[in-house]
């Protein structure tokens, strides 16, 4: 009811009271005593006349204001309504719009008087809306329904997030009809959410792959974010430090030894400061560690650091990198100081082996001095081998490798080995093979490997013991591939701890006291055994010894060629090698030996010789032996190629092997004259040596 028509509705059954007790009080009054009664009867008709003639009026006025006062506040309310950003709206028991305010224009783009009539669970994402239909039934159940995201579309079909508060509407005798509350439009706050996830997502990416940790510390020292290589260094879940207080989370040797470097970083001081670790796990690490201040430029801010970022990075492996690149560079200088000694040496052998070859052409394998020859090549050879050390220290001498027969050269080496093994240990050379095993291998390396592993197991048998060496053979894992010749060198030494032996192959790793060991030794040997395609492995017993196997391809046994041989048979003239070397004396001597061995040979002092004669004689020659001087280069070959000489040549070179072709193969100086016929009869041995023909 209006509130005008019950002040009226009151109004005239109160004045009929009133009139009627006024009479009555009269009446009594005037009936009791007529004097009293008539000051009474004039008063009581001053009460009737004020009452009404006056009070209604009074009552009236009174009634106009209160509804003006009603109306402006009605109006008020409607305004906020109609003007608020937020939809307010109810809906029936069914969920049809029985009312929405003029924020649906912005919201749905659509007009109130439009939503109305249509239901809440239609403007759904999906049409349907079921989980808007729960949301009222909640709310109509009187459930507390706040906060209620839910994805609506609007009318041009985009997508709008509302978050909505819902209650139950209720009629005036309290019975539930619909629902009302509000919805406010949170799409942009649920699109800066999700941007802000994925940009903190990327960030945390990008701070997860630094191999730093990284982490911050606000100004009340708790760690506000850390990287996942932050918790893995503190040995916890990743996400489990961030919300942490710092003096929860470091150990409290760390905070002594840091106290003093957060307080100045929260100060708002830049600090730089490294540190020794023991890590449980990773072991002696060292570490530099940065703090840097967040300062807050603000003029409300408090004076100071708002936190600091702290920057931690491991730096041991830099710095052990930094000592072995020292170590390097230091062994390379040490190399090119003897190369260049190896060079000079490598001439006077081959001058040495040169003459050695004359005098055992002059004076015959009968005459007495044969056998001084015959040592003095020995000898030579092993200069030779020492010249080649010295080369590889250096890392410019390149594999010479010719058919090897491993148990030959390892009883040869043997003689060394017993010189340099104290009498207290035994070696045992043993073959289990059961005949000869032919490798493809620079013999020189080989033996320089026996020997670095002969040498590290005598340091291992300080009181003695037995060195076994055995030669053997493994069958090849399929029919496609050769089987395998095994070298096993074994001792009875103290044997080695295994996280000893899992690092024993790289550069520099030992154990053994400043001064004895480089750590190089086991790393050259398995670079040597690699490069020759096999491979080299260990094992071993603490107090029973150790066991290396080296494990090389075999190859099939040499094919001697010789003119009365395949050539002699195939072709019926003696095999033609032309010889280019503008040496003199070298010439002189490699001719001779190669004639000494039946080779047809043709002699040429210079590169133009050698192409003129290769040209003229292309169907006849079989093999070119090419010495042009320290650096015989790539050039001479390739005049030769296009000359259309495109058979086997072997390049004499003094350690530096150029770029050249599959079918050209180097003989590094020195070389004795026996290496240079093997070396000679394999270049023959080929395809192209054998057709002669290119
Ligand atoms: P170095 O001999 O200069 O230390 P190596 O590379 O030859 O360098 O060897 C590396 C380490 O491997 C040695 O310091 C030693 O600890 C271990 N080692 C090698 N051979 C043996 C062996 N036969 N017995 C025990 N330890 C060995």
């Amino acid at each position: 009811m209006e509130p005008l028509g019950r002040t009226r509705a009151l109004l005239i059954p109160g004045l009929i009271v009133i009139v009627v007790t006024v009479v009555m009080s009269i009446v009594i009054a005037q009936a009791m005593n007529p004097n009293i009664g008539l000051g009474v009867v004039g008063a009581g008709l001053v009460c009737l006349v004020w009452i009404v003639m006056v009070a209604p009026g009074g009552l009236l006025a009174r009634e106009r204001r209160a509804v003006a006062a009603l109306a402006q506040s009605e109006r008020r309310y409607r305004t906020l309504v109609q003007t608020a950003q937020d939809l307010i709206w109810s809906v029936d028991a069914s969920g049809e719009w029985t009312f929405v305010n003029d924020a649906a224009r912005a919201i749905y783009g659509l007009e109130p008087e439009t939503v109305i009539g249509t239901t809440l669970m239609e403007r759904a994402e999906d049409g349907k809306g079921e989980g808007d239909a729960q949301m009222l039934i909640r709310a109509m159940r009187g459930e507390p329904c706040i906060g209620q995201v839910r994805r609506h579309r609007r009318a041009d079909g985009s997508l709008v997030d509302l978050a909505f508060n819902a209650a139950a509407l209720r009629d005036s005798d309290g019975n539930v009809i619909g629902a009302t509350g509000t919805a406010s439009d949170i799409t942009e706050r649920i699109r800066t959410e999700r941007e802000l996830e994925r940009s903190e997502a990327q960030l945390r990416l990008v701070t997860d792959a630094l191999p730093v940790l990284i982490s911050y510390v606000d100004s009340e020292r708790v760690i506000r974010f850390a990287n996942r290589q932050h918790a893995d260094w503190l040995r916890r879940p990743a996400g489990s430090i961030a919300g942490r207080p710092i003096d929860e989370v470091l150990d409290e040797e760390t905070l002594d030894e840091a106290a003093e470097h957060i307080d100045a970083a929260l100060a708002g001081e830049h600090v730089s400061f490294t540190r020794t670790f023991e890590h449980p796990t990773l072991g002696l690490r060292h570490l530099r560690v940065d703090l840097e201040p967040h300062i807050v430029t603000q003029p409300w801010a408090d004076p100071g650091a708002a936190g600091f970022v702290a920057l931690i990075t491991d730096e041991t492996e830099r710095l052990k990198m930094e000592t072995e690149l020292r170590h390097v560079q230091m062994m390379e200088a040490v190399g090119q100081l003897a190369s260049g000694v190896a060079h000079d040496f490598n001439n006077l052998l081959t001058a040495m082996f040169s003459q050695i070859a004359v005098a055992r052409v002059r004076l015959g394998s009968n005459h007495g001095a044969a056998e001084v020859i015959e040592e003095l090549e020995l000898t030579a050879q092993q200069a030779r081998g020492v010249a080649k050390f010295l080369l590889s220290l250096g890392r410019k001498g390149s594999a010479d490798r010719t058919h090897v027969e491993l148990l030959n050269l390892v009883t040869r080496a043997g003689q060394m080995l017993r010189r340099v093994l104290p009498s207290s240990i035994n070696l045992d050379i043993q073959s289990d093979a059961g005949g000869k095993v032919w490798v493809y291998a620079d013999s020189v390396q080989l033996q320089q490997a026996l020997l670095n592993l002969a040498l590290n197991a005598r340091d291992a048998m300080p009181s003695g013991g037995t060195l076994t060496v055995i030669v053997s053979t493994e069958p090849a894992p399929d029919e496609h591939r050769n089987p395998s010749a095994l070298l096993s060198v074994a001792d009875t030494g103290h044997g080695m701890e295994p996280e000893v032996l899992a690092h024993i192959f790289e550069p520099f790793f030992t154990t053994k006291p400043k001064g004895q060991g480089t750590g190089l030794g086991l790393s050259i040997i398995r670079g040597i055994i690699e490069e020759h395609g096999g491979t080299i492995t260990a094992r071993s017993i603490i107090g029973r010894g150790s066991e290396f196997t080296v494990r090389l391809p075999t190859v099939k046994p040499p094919q001697e060629l010789t003119p009365d041989s395949e050539h002699a048979s195939n072709s019926g003239e003696r095999p033609t090698v032309v010889l280019a070397s503008n040496n003199r004396h070298i010439r002189e001597i490699l001719a001779t030996a190669l004639a000494g061995e039946r080779f047809s040979v043709t002699q040429v002092s210079n590169a133009e010789d050698l192409v003129r004669r290769v040209r003229e004689g292309l169907t006849r020659v079989h093999g070119v032996v090419v010495d042009l001087g320290p650096v015989p280069g790539a050039s001479s070959i390739a005049d030769l190629r296009r000359s259309g000489w495109l058979g086997p040549v072997l390049l004499v070179t003094d350690g530096h092997t150029p770029e050249t072709d599959p079918c050209t193969r180097p003989l590094h100086k020195p070389f004795a004259v026996t290496t240079l016929l093997s070396a000679v009869r394999e270049m023959m041995s080929t395809p192209q040596g054998r057709g002669g023909l290119p």
